[in-house]
């Protein structure tokens, strides 16, 4: 595999590396992207379900959709790009992997410096009071009251329209800021606030590398693209560390 020749060159002097990932990582574990062609729900934009009128208004379709999604991400093993940064954390002095995915295979795969900006669809919470709630979620029809204020329980993942936990996009935006080296695997860049991340790290210096199989709207800002999947891609890159480490 083809690396950039500005990356390589600048691998040996890289501390700090920030990683963003995206859906894409978590394609070759078999978790669709929303972008791509979901089956059974297709007929669904994800926009239309991942939103909290549509909650609101239809608990029950969004209820099974996230059951549906729970039920495909419990059944999913970590991937070789997952893998590759478990490996990057002992190589570098800093690293942090902020993912936008809610399906926990960074840490399944034994990755320990993990932000979720997105939250995780394992977890459930009220709607209402907010208060953390352990459910047996595939038992259920539909969302399940809570028992303190009676409000519905829903997954703690982050929906369209909502905000972001904020003191862990504080935490990925500190490390865009302090990174040499930041990493945008498998995301279509379209989904904000987590989309200003790449250019935070740019406007602090940071080499900004693309790695997707497509074309994506970072695509022309980037510092070096690589046109691979997340597992080929990053294995590739990985390896650069290694001889690296090796050689000193
Ligand atoms: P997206 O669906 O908008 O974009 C996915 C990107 O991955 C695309 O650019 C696509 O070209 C790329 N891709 C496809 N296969 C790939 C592969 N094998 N390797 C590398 N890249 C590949 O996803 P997004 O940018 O993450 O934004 C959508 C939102 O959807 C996020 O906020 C996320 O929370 C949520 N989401 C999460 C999951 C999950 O947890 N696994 C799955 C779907 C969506
Ligand atoms: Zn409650």
């Amino acid at each position: 595999m083809n690396l950039p020749e500005g990356l390589v060159r600048a691998i040996p002097h890289v501390r700090s590396v920030c990683v963003l990932t995206g859906a894409g990582i978590s394609a070759e574990s078999g978790v669709p992207t929303f972008r791509g062609d979901d089956g059974l729900w297709k007929k669904f934009r994800p926009e239309e379900l991942a939103n909290v009128d549509a909650f609101l208004s239809n608990p029950s379709v969004v209820w099974e959709w996230y059951a549906y999604r729970r039920r495909l991400i419990s059944e999913v093993h970590p991937n070789d790009g997952h893998r590759a940064l478990v490996r990057l954390e002992s190589l570098v002095d800093d690293l942090l992997v902020v993912t936008q995915n809610v399906d926990g295979l960074h840490q399944e795969a034994g990755s320990t410096k993990v932000v979720e900006i997105h939250g995780n669809i394992r977890r459930n919470h009220c709607h209402a009071c907010k208060r953390e709630m352990d459910v047996d979620l595939l038992q259920q029809a539909g969302p399940p009251s809570c028992p303190q204020c009676g409000g519905m329980v829903r997954p703690s993942v982050v929906w369209f329209g909502e905000m972001l936990p904020m003191a862990a996009f504080g935490t990925a935006e500190l490390a865009a800021r302090r990174c040499d080296l930041f990493l945008s695997v498998g995301t279509s860049g379209v989904v904000y606030p987590a989309a200003s991340l790449p250019f935070t790290a740019k406007n602090s210096g940071a080499y900004l590398l693309e790695i997707d199989p497509e074309e994506t709207q970072l695509t022309r800002y980037a510092d070096g693209v690589v046109r691979a999947s997340a597992s080929v891609g990053l294995t590739a890159v990985v390896a650069v560390f290694e001889q690296q480490k090796v050689r000193s």
